[in-house]
């Protein structure tokens, strides 16, 4: 039977991890497949690492990636692929709202031919509308402005089979990247299943409404060069302004009618001036993600790999 690795993001989860981890063997002992679990410890300060050592001492599935730091989820969810051995790979969180349960189901999408199985929330317990509204208009923009229709509310709970997760390691390696967004776009057999989130078990979310707006802006930018063309939308839509405002100026002097542009100048200048700082700070925006692909720094360090003593959870 297919062995399935199982990708775990850990930042500062000591009040959940054990937890998750009883309930993520419980559910993953029913099946028949041979599974492997690598938590990957994104510099977690609070305890988390040696409880995730521990569980790699205790149990021979277990291994745990330490990265030298805090990298953020999405180079958590990467590290962790490029140390998977499986011939499928599922990544979840750790805070039980990616519910271990399941898991199941998704071997079976792969098992019946699926190269990505992305899991969309049905509903979303924590959720206030506000976020409901701001994550609906997210995936609007999104598939608005990219050639590729992405599946809305799909989370970072999501399986990809051995190929698909070849191609993350070697092709997709984005210093800026969407990655629940590229697993949608590499072109395999996918299927979306939905999933009710649970609230967090325990512990609180490390995303802030700021930082989750700030990914959502990262993401979109990644995605898609469509904010750049907002440039040529003003020049134009200014150029057609400037038309009229040239010629009602002309008719004006030829005729030795009296002006008073002082409105017109200031509705127009700060206009003017405004759109054009905004598309300064969209290219500036681009050029800082030209910056960091020609900085080629790595993606995330790894400061120690904690193995157990069986061979098929090494790398
Ligand atoms: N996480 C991580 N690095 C970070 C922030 C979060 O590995 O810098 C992990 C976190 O431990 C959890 C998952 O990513 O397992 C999702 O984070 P969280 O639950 O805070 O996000 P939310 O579910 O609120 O969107
Ligand atoms: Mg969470």
């Amino acid at each position: 039977m297919d062995a399935i690795s199982i990708v775990v993001s850990v930042y500062n989860e000591a009040e959940v991890v054990e937890q998750f981890h009883t309930e993520l063997m419980r559910q993953t002992s029913l099946m028949d497949s041979p599974v492997d679990v690598i938590y990957v410890d994104d510099g977690s300060t609070d305890g988390s690492e040696r409880l995730l050592d521990a569980l790699a001492h205790e149990d021979p599935r277990v291994a745990v990636v330490h990265l030298s730091r805090n990298y953020g989820h999405e180079a958590a969810m990467i590290a962790g692929i490029d140390h998977a051995g499986g011939q499928a790979v599922i990544c979840m969180d750790a805070d039980l709202q990616n519910p271990p349960a399941c898991i199941p189901d998704m071997v079976t999408a792969f098992r019946s031919g699926h190269d990505v199985v992305s899991m969309v929330r049905r509903s979303r317990a924590d959720g206030t509308w506000l976020y409901r509204w701001a994550s609906r208009s997210f995936y609007r923009i999104i598939n608005r402005l990219s050639d590729t229709s992405l599946t809305p509310n799909a989370s970072d709970f999501f399986l990809v089979s051995r190929r698909v997760a070849d191609i993350l390691r070697h092709d997709y390696r984005e210093r800026s990247r969407f990655l629940r967004g590229i697993i949608q776009l590499v072109g395999f057999p996918r299927v979306a299943i939905e999933y009710d989130a649970p609230p967090r078990a325990a512990g609180r979310s490390k995303y802030s409404l700021f930082k989750l707006l700030a990914f959502s802006v990262t993401a979109i930018a990644s995605f898609s060069k469509g904010p750049l063309k907002l440039a040529i939308y003003a020049g134009v839509f200014f150029a057609l302004l400037s038309l009229l405002l040239i010629a009602y100026s002309l008719y004006m002097w030829l005729f030795h009618l009296p002006v008073s542009g002082y409105t017109t100048l200031v509705v127009f200048l700060s206009a003017f001036a405004s759109i054009l700082f905004f598309i300064l700070g969209i290219m500036g925006y681009y050029i800082g993600f030209i910056f960091d692909e020609v900085k080629q720094r790595p993606i995330y360090s790894v400061r120690q790999v904690v193995h157990s003593p069986n061979p098929d959870c090494q790398s």
